[in-house]
């Protein structure tokens, strides 16, 4: 099965696709927390590729080419493909993990020290 019905997909939906597209090529085996590791990382490096060598502006008007954009989507989708295999080896409700960062982005970051200031620590607003 590679395809998932029309609308809202939730997260572990994925995973599972994920899960079953890899137990039909018996590809658990390979699929170690170090190796998906790296693998989402080489991906993030394609994705890279991508935007070497062009300026925000190039990268800009290189989207409204429905080639490149389809490009940058589908390296997109082979890091988290990657990132999702490895919560699903790791045991890692990614749902719960990514709501529980969130929680914690946003009381490390409170809209009244951070609006309009890049997240660096070299940016943090004094506190007397
Ligand atoms: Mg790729």
């Amino acid at each position: 099965v590679t395809t998932v019905d029309e609308g809202p997909v939730e997260l572990g939906k994925i995973v599972a696709l994920i899960r079953e597209f890899v137990k039909a090529r018996d590809w658990e085996q390979f699929h170690r927390p170090t190796s998906l590791a790296m693998s989402a990382s080489i991906e993030l490096g394609e994705l890279l590729e991508l935007f070497q060598w062009k300026s925000d502006d190039e990268i800009v008007q290189a989207l409204h080419e429905s080639g490149y954009k389809e490009a940058v989507g589908s390296e997109i989708a082979d890091v988290l493909i990657y990132l999702l295999r490895l919560c699903d080896v790791t045991g890692v409700d990614i749902t719960e993990a990514l709501l529980r960062k969130m929680k914690k982005n946003e009381e490390k970051y409170p809209v009244k020290d951070w609006e309009g200031r890049a997240p660096s620590k070299l940016n943090r607003r004094q506190t007397q």
